[in-house]
């Protein structure tokens, strides 16, 4: 009789279903039951991973693209990173326009993973023709046979999440869930998650967590779009400088903000405290956890899942790099308990 042999067709099938872990050191002094989706365990170590595998599948399902057809998008990396993984398995070329913002070792990554790349100016505005918006909207046009992904713009972005990561949360909860909280780019993450979970229980909390210098939280707040909220910062992926159609407002309750320095400091607490080496936006949704604790957020009652959005190898040359920390004014050497390097 032959053996069965236990192995999956293509890494694609390994997308999704991601862990649920129980925070416990970092969160000691905090009140509440915190959990972390950490979204490092797709295969591609980010939450991208899942909406590349959807909307390409969706296109196919339209016939919309067929093999050698090519595959356009912007990109702060981990999204490039995934359609150029999911590329490779189905046959698709992949071009991505990407932000000066991006580190060399995600722009790096994206090379490798056979992707032509066009890196562009990060500090200009959305509308002019050298951003990476516009770059990706020309070579669309120019490419024949190419699909642009548009992750800011495509509700099938929302839709991959309400599909895949809010009914894994509600199984992995068994329900009990009482509070969301995400980090908001495209706002496709936290918005298909929230719209399921409140379609199960509204009265599950949706907390999104921008960035200082971005104009997401205002804009909830009062519906307007205000360019005076717009200055550079240094997290990748996190808050935004224009209006992504992908997010839903209406399923988030209230946005918070969380500054560069505190959330580089608490993605390297995460790592010294729970053994989870995630990503810069990791750091800024504990941190944003931290804040909401702060405020009396949560009660000993509250089940508070947190999604991790990726890993920390992609941040090496930057909030894990000593040197980086520094530079950025974020690092005092006299008061960093985590230098622990003995040189024989
Ligand atoms: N964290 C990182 C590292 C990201 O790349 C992104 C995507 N821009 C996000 C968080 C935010 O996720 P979303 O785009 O689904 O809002």
């Amino acid at each position: 009789m032959r053996e069965e042999i236990q192995a999956h067709n293509s890494i694609l099938e390994l997308i999704g279903n991601t862990p649920l872990i129980r925070l416990s050191n970092i969160t000691a002094k905090m009140k509440g039951n915190y959990f972390a989706k950490v979204e490092a365990f797709n295969p591609g170590h980010s939450t991208k991973d899942r909406i590349a595998l959807y909307i390409i599948e969706q296109a196919e399902k339209k016939g919309i693209l067929k093999p050698g057809d090519t595959i356009i998008e912007t990109t702060s990396g981990n999204t490039g990173f995934s359609i150029a993984m999911v590329s490779i398995i189905k046959g698709y070329n992949c071009i991505l326009a990407v932000s000066s913002k991006s580190s060399n070792d995600k722009i790096s990554m994206l090379k490798t993973m056979g992707a032509k790349v066009y890196v562009c100016p990060a500090h200009v505005s959305a509308d002019d023709p050298r951003s990476y918006y516009q770059v990706a909207k020309r070579l669309h046009e120019e490419t024949k046979g190419s699909v642009y992904i548009n992750q800011y713009f495509n509700e099938l972005n929302i839709d991959a999440h309400y599909e895949t990561t809010g009914p894994e949360i509600w199984n992995q909860t068994n329900g009990k869930i009482t509070h969301l909280v995400a980090c908001s780019g495209t706002g496709g993450t936290i918005s298909g998650t929230a719209r399921f979970l409140k379609e199960q229980n509204p009265d599950i909390k949706v907390i999104g967590i921008d960035a200082f210098g971005s104009v997401l939280q205002k804009y909830h707040q009062t519906g307007e779009f205000d360019a005076n909220e717009i200055y550079p910062y240094r997290i990748e992926g996190l808050g935004k400088n224009l209006i992504p159609t992908a997010t839903d407002f209406n399923c988030i309750d209230e946005f918070i903000k969380v500054t560069d320095e505190s959330s580089a400091h608490t993605a390297r607490e995460l790592a010294g405290k729970e053994g989870l080496f995630v990503g810069y936006t990791s750091g800024a949704a504990m941190q944003g956890l931290k804040q909401l604790d702060e405020v009396n957020t949560f009660s000993s009652e509250s089940n508070i899942v947190v999604i991790f959005p990726d890993h920390g190898s992609r941040y090496m040359s930057k909030i894990y790099n000593d040197e980086w920390m520094s530079q950025q004014g974020f690092f005092d050497a006299k008061t960093e308990d985590l230098v622990a390097i003995e040189y024989i």
